[in-house]
């Protein structure tokens, strides 16, 4: 079973390659969605009231993901200290839905992974046969993610936050360009697509070759 992380900036057309990967066979694993079933953990949970105090969290004594952003994402030492907290956990977790999808009885030959805010620091990549990023321009991002019902001031404020599309492709194996038509983006999606299926979705486990590895 070969695995892919996608990566890539808001609006850069992430979603719509998984999906045409699911389309030809891919099984979708959503990052965010292991990272709210790990919040729930009760080990992550003491270290994030540990870290960020009571108010993280609900009435019910579960985690609040906005209490918990507004606390964690004041600055980069808070950052910091919550991806420590719940990258490792996350990598836990998405270790044993691997295992999990590959156990299944109908072989699949391709997982991919959602990975929006890739870094170099990231130890899920190991788990992963190839990062692919998908870039496109900023202005083009923008207008995608704005005609998609987002005002347009909270996607500069969100893309600030974001690494700029150089740095992810430092990070990836693969880069597809996203600046032109669909049909372009799904075709450079399906040579990869054709080229890891020719080759028998042989492995490779060293992601982000362009970090340095
Ligand atoms: P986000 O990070 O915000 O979830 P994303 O990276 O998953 O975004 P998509 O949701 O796939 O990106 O694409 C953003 C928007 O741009 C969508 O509305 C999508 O339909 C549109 N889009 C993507 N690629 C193209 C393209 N080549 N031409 C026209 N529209 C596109």
């Amino acid at each position: 079973m070969y695995v892919l992380i996608l990566t890539g900036g808001i609006g850069s057309g992430k979603s719509t390659v998984a999906r045409h990967l699911e389309r030809r066979g891919a099984i979708r694993l959503d990052l965010d969605r292991l990272a709210s079933e790990v919040r729930g953990q009760a080990g992550v949970v003491e270290g994030l009231v540990a870290a960020f105090g009571g108010c993280i969290l609900t009435s019910e004594g579960k985690v609040d993901a906005t209490s918990l952003a507004k606390a964690a994402f004041v600055d980069e030492e808070h950052t910091l200290q919550l991806n420590a907290i719940m990258h490792p956990a996350i990598e836990r977790a998405l270790e044993r839905r691997l295992v999990d999808v590959g156990s299944s009885c109908a072989p699949v030959p391709l997982v991919v992974v959602e990975v929006p805010l890739l870094t170099s620091a990231d130890g899920y990549r190991r788990l992963a046969d190839e990062v692919m990023t998908v870039s496109a321009p900023e202005t083009l991002r923008a207008a995608r993610v704005v005609a998609r019902g987002m005002a347009e001031p909270d996607v500069h404020r969100r893309m600030a936050q974001q690494m700029g599309d150089d740095e992810r492709a430092a990070l990836a194996d693969v880069v597809v360009s996203n600046d032109q038509g669909l049909e372009v983006l799904l075709g450079q999606v399906d040579t990869w697509f054709d080229a890891r299926m020719a080759a028998g979705w042989a492995p490779r486990r060293h992601p982000g070759a362009g970090a340095g590895r």
